[in-house]
């Protein structure tokens, strides 16, 4: 395991659950043909062979769910003291009540949109997928 695994395995570290495919990045879960997210029960972390791979084909944002480290500033969608992509998410779907129970996945401990609002953002997630680009959809 690379020092950036061991970073990410740590429970202190809080992870951005719609992160980019990056070696030393964590496999969250597959998009289903539904648009679902299918998540993971076990941290899996993904290396170059597993983004060189990927890449090959459609975007590999748009078939999976990566966490990575929350960068919060140095990210764009940080303001202020949150992300707002969660945010704006449930102001625009509202939280699902048929998903009341939770997506068993792998971060919950470790993640920012569930470190910010609880279970609420964990009915909307299921429903995120990173790059919605349409340029790039095939
Ligand atoms: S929002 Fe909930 S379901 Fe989504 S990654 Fe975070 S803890 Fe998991």
């Amino acid at each position: 395991m690379n020092s950036k695994s061991n970073n990410i395995n740590n429970n202190e570290n809080i992870l951005c659950p719609s992160a980019q495919c990056e070696d030393g990045a964590m496999l969250l879960g597959v998009v289903r043909k539904d648009g679902h997210i299918s998540f993971l029960s076990k941290k899996v972390v993904i290396d170059q062979e597993f983004v060189k791979i990927s890449r090959l084909g459609r975007s590999p944002e748009k078939r999976f769910r990566f966490a990575d480290t929350c960068v919060k500033a140095g990210c764009k969608h940080w303001t202020k003291d949150r992300c707002v992509v969660i945010d704006n998410i449930l102001d625009i779907l509202g939280p699902q009540p048929d998903l009341a129970k939770l997506p068993s996945c792998s971060i919950r401990e470790q993640c920012r949109w569930f470190k910010q609002l609880g279970s609420k953002a964990c009915t909307v997630c299921p429903e995120i997928i990173t790059d919605l680009h349409p340029k790039m959809q095939s």
